[in-house]
């Protein structure tokens, strides 16, 4: 069983970067563009409409693309304005479907994104950050370190870049195949909230991919004040990375329950404003001998006792080093049927791309990651 990490997770905010030398319009919100265009290049707000149309619904990636401009217009875009450029650098395609892509930021960073089509639906599993700090002891991404955080345009662009990607596989007229966005790749996405906001406020825009709140889902393993900021400032829902029954088994896994303990990520989740008929998701990772036990799954039914719940089981992805083991399949039904019985809705996660690698807790790329710097660990706050 792998040991307590010895620090805390570092859950300040990172400083902002120094401001570029161009405007990177690809992270500007409709209002943020109509300012830009307006204010520093001289033209008419009604512009900022077409320019974020090509970005954002078309996901085009150069000004000479947008066609409908001027040329001198683009030209003042190519002079004052960028749009920073994620590139593919690999794809690895599961058994399953599933297919895993590692991109390239042009500092040289790698994130990955994970494209998990059903019979339903078109689902990506979007990265917000380089790296990690929340250092839970299961997952990979955890022992990369935070590196960066990553930009809206980057976030976007990770959803860009996959439709273009399933348009041309499937060969699908639409510009928009994916149907259904999780916030559960790498990263902690409320330590990079404002971002993140930007980001959703992008993918949620008529005049960009038009996503709507109920196929949107962000998953936070529990930064107790940013969870009521997000209830306020967004429409999108909640997942909570749960994974123990007792403070103790998460002290152990999730060093941030040190600092937020799990009456107080659940008392967040009673003040979380839900939408009517809309429920909290509680991921809980099964780890064979750890937190899957009876106990466990009857202390679970106590826990969640008056919170619109539904719990998601998800087999264990085994990482080679962390220590922890997959709970058999037998175990996990005896859990789920432990916690129907307390009557909380509770579903065994299929497993997805874990030949690749790009199941939940396994997204690390060590080979672009270790060439990267580690960010200095900022104190707690
Ligand atoms: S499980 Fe999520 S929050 Fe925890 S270390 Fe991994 S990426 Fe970070």
């Amino acid at each position: 069983m792998a040991e307590p990490s010895a620090s805390l997770p570092d859950t300040t905010p990172l400083p902002a970067p120094a401001a570029p030398k161009l405007v990177d319009v690809s992270s500007l919100t409709l209002e943020g563009l109509a300012r830009f265009l307006t204010e520093q290049l001289g033209e008419r707000a009604f512009r900022a409409g077409q320019v974020y149309r090509w970005l954002h619904q078309r996901g085009v990636t150069s000004f000479d693309e947008m066609t409908d401009l001027s040329k001198a217009l683009r030209q003042k875009l190519k002079e004052q304005a960028e749009i920073v450029p994620l590139v593919k650098d690999l794809e690895q395609v599961s058994i399953d479907g599933t297919i895993k892509y590692r991109f390239k930021t042009r500092d040289g960073r790698f994130i990955e994104s994970v494209y998990m089509p059903s019979e339903d639906r078109k689902t990506l599993c979007v990265s917000t950050q380089v790296g990690c700090a929340m250092k839970c002891s299961f997952c990979m991404t955890g022992t990369l370190g935070l590196k960066r955080n990553l930009t809206p345009g980057e976030i976007v662009a990770q959803v860009h870049t996959v439709n273009r990607e399933v348009r041309a596989r499937e060969g699908l007229e639409t510009y928009r195949p994916l149907s259904n966005l999780v916030f559960m790749g790498m990263g902690e996405p409320l330590h990079n909230f404002e971002n993140l906001k930007t980001a959703l406020s992008i993918l949620q825009s008529q005049d960009g991919p038009n996503f709507s709140h109920r196929h949107i889902t962000v998953s936070t393993v529990g930064l107790v004040p940013m969870i009521e900021r997000f209830g306020q400032e967004t429409d999108v829902k909640l997942a909570i990375s749960l994974n123990a029954s007792t403070d103790e088994q998460r002290n152990q896994t999730m060093p941030v329950n040190r600092k937020w303990n799990i009456e107080a990520l659940l008392e967040a989740c009673r003040k979380f404003p839900l939408r009517q008929g809309r429920r909290i998701t509680f991921e809980y990772v099964l780890l064979r001998g750890f937190n899957d036990s009876d106990e466990d799954a009857y202390r679970l039914i106590e826990l969640l006792r008056g919170i619109p719940a539904k719990v998601n089981l998800i087999p264990y992805n085994e990482n080679p080093g962390l220590g922890f083991h997959t709970t058999g399949e037998e175990r996990a039904e005896q859990f789920r049927a432990i916690l129907a019985e307390g009557h909380i809705a509770a579903f065994i996660r299929q497993n997805r791309g874990r030949d690749i690698a790009g199941a939940c807790g396994q997204l690390a790329n060590r080979s672009g990651q270790d060439a990267a710097q580690s960010t200095q660990a900022p104190e707690l706050p």
